[in-house]
């Protein structure tokens, strides 16, 4: 396992699929982070046994009022600290068509998609600019202070992939507005030495990405962290694969 090191880390939607995975590999790291942060939307309901045997927070990344409430845990547990890395993960899909799709498919998907990690940013910025602060690192990094914005090449308007097999605007339109989300991000966070990127996870066996898909997610997560741990402002307001290809917007 790669030596990526990061005091502390929240990562929404971390009770299956992707953001499991995310949690499970960052507690594998020979150091692993002091504070590392799981989100479910719905603790109570929650099936997963990993994520109810740890300290979880609870998440609806279209619940403002929850939002507000995690970071006002986190900020208690960090206890003057910030948070160095924010992974907006969380995510829905429904599989439409052009002739199907429709303003509550649309708007759903969008909050979920784009409006969440815009609003979870928000609300954990003043901890993400606190990490850059009390960073004594130069330059931009994942260990310093970060926002990962969980995307998806289907998001991509120059490749726009599978359109053969699955349409989904909601779902591309909805990623495409995030990666515009972390594109300004970029612009106005640099400055306060917060890295933001978009992140393309790769087509992975989860309850979204199917059965067939060719990744496991143990695969695919093993490859985010050390992608993670080479990221550098020259990446800030891109585009970045599980295989640390630049994709194109
Ligand atoms: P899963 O469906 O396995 O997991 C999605 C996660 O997001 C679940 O934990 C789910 O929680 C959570 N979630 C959904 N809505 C909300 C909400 N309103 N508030 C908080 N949490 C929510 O999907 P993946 O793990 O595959 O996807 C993770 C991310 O990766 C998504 O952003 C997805 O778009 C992206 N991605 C995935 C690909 C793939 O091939 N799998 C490809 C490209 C991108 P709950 O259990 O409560 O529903």
């Amino acid at each position: 396992m790669t030596e990526f090191t990061v005091g502390s880390v929240l990562v929404t939607g971390s009770n299956r699929g992707i953001g499991l995975g995310l949690v499970k590999r960052f507690l594998e790291l020979p150091n692993p982070p002091e504070w590392i942060f799981a989100t479910t939307r719905e603790l109570a309901g929650s099936q997963s046994k990993d994520a109810s045997e740890s300290p979880v927070l609870s998440v609806d990344v279209t619940d403002p009022n929850s939002i507000k409430a995690a970071a006002q845990r986190v900020e208690q547990h960090v206890q003057g600290h910030g948070l160095n890395l924010l992974i907006n993960n969380a995510g829905i899909a429904r599989v439409t068509t052009m002739e199907n799709e429709n303003a509550d498919t649309m708007g759903i998907v969008y909050l979920t998609n784009t409006v969440g990690p815009l609003l979870v940013s928000q609300e954990f910025l003043p901890l993400l600019k606190k990490a850059a602060q009390q960073s004594t690192q130069t330059g931009l990094s994942c260990s310093k202070a970060a926002i990962l914005n969980m995307s998806s090449i289907a998001a991509s308007i120059e490749v726009v992939p599978v359109w053969e097999f699955w349409k989904m605007p909601s779902y591309r339109c909805s990623k495409a507005a995030l990666n515009m989300v972390t594109k300004c991000q970029s612009l106005e966070y640099k400055n306060c030495g917060i890295l933001c990127t978009s992140i393309h996870p790769g087509w992975v066996k989860t309850r979204l990405g199917t059965e067939k898909a060719p990744q496991t997610v143990e695969e695919t997560t093993q490859a985010i962290l050390k992608m993670l741990s080479t990221l550098s402002e020259k990446e800030n307001g891109s585009f970045v694969g599980w295989d640390r290809q630049i994709y194109p917007w």
